[in-house]
């Protein structure tokens, strides 16, 4: 059996700092949320990695990137840091396939407001409320073997209206204690490429500690993951497959060779 490749890349920034946020987080997440979701996703379908922006090219040299059929991400408070031109290669490999899982507030990272296309913004207040989540389409294999809601007992609130494009199916519904809702687990397709938005994931809250969170984050890996690559084509043809009877005005004028890249 060919395993998906599985690449965790995570900003690691609030798990490193000397702070009582710091301290917190690491209660949860003692060697980072990156490292914490490859023990919890571990499947013997899978083969996992898990980087972050301190490592040697931010963590996703393109020999990495070249290997990974889905890359899951986390980042809040170092979207800035991520370089353009890296945000450029996984656009591209995105485009030619490679799967997209968006945690959290990677809703604000570079790579997702590019395939967005939005601001992605969103409303949000933390004060450790309730959130039930509720499964909204009928059906879709990121479903399986979750139930049809679920309550994180203590959350931060990502509230509508988020501005994301509306071509994404939405999958999950969150209420909210304060009364807020929101689209929380959306999938989008770019080029040939499958990505899966989900908000639950804040860095003080146990939340990836949750077995229906990381159902969720498993079949959605697998559901990511590519069937075949493609790279984005743009070709020439000068054939119809019909007969074209339509007189061309510019017939003496060869108007493709006009087109000639510069
Ligand atoms: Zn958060």
């Amino acid at each position: 059996m060919k395993k998906i490749r599985v690449t965790i890349w995570n900003e690691n920034v609030h798990e490193t700092e000397e702070s009582a946020l710091g301290d917190l987080c690491r209660s949860f997440y003692p060697h980072g949320i990156h490292n914490y979701l490859k023990e919890a996703l571990q499947a013997e379908d899978l083969e996992i990695r898990a980087v972050s922006l301190d490592m040697p090219e931010q963590g996703l040299p393109q020999e990495v990137l070249e290997n990974t059929d889905v890359l899951m991400w986390w980042g809040h408070a170092a979207h800035a840091r991520v370089e353009d031109a890296l945000v450029d290669r996984i656009q591209a490999r995105v485009l030619s396939g490679m799967g997209l899982i968006v945690m959290h507030s990677g809703h604000y990272s570079k790579i997702f407001k590019r395939l967005m296309g939005t601001t992605c913004s969103l409303h949000w207040r933390e004060v450790g409320e309730k959130e039930r989540i509720w499964k909204v389409a009928r059906r879709h294999p990121i479903y399986e073997g979750v139930p049809e809601t679920f309550v994180l007992p203590h959350t931060e609130m990502y509230g509508e209206s988020f501005d994301i494009p509306d071509d994404g199916k939405v999958l999950f519904l969150s209420w909210y204690e304060g009364g807020n809702v929101f689209r929380s687990g959306v999938t989008f397709l770019r080029g040939n490429g499958k990505i899966f938005y989900f908000s639950p994931g804040h860095e003080t809250f146990p939340i990836y500690h949750d077995e229906n969170v990381q159902k969720i984050l498993g079949n959605a890996v697998r559901w990511a993951a590519p069937e075949v690559y493609r790279e984005p084509w743009n070709e020439f043809i000068r054939e119809g497959h019909e007969k074209i009877y339509t007189e061309n005005p510019l017939a003496k004028v060869d108007t493709s060779a006009l087109h000639k890249s510069v």
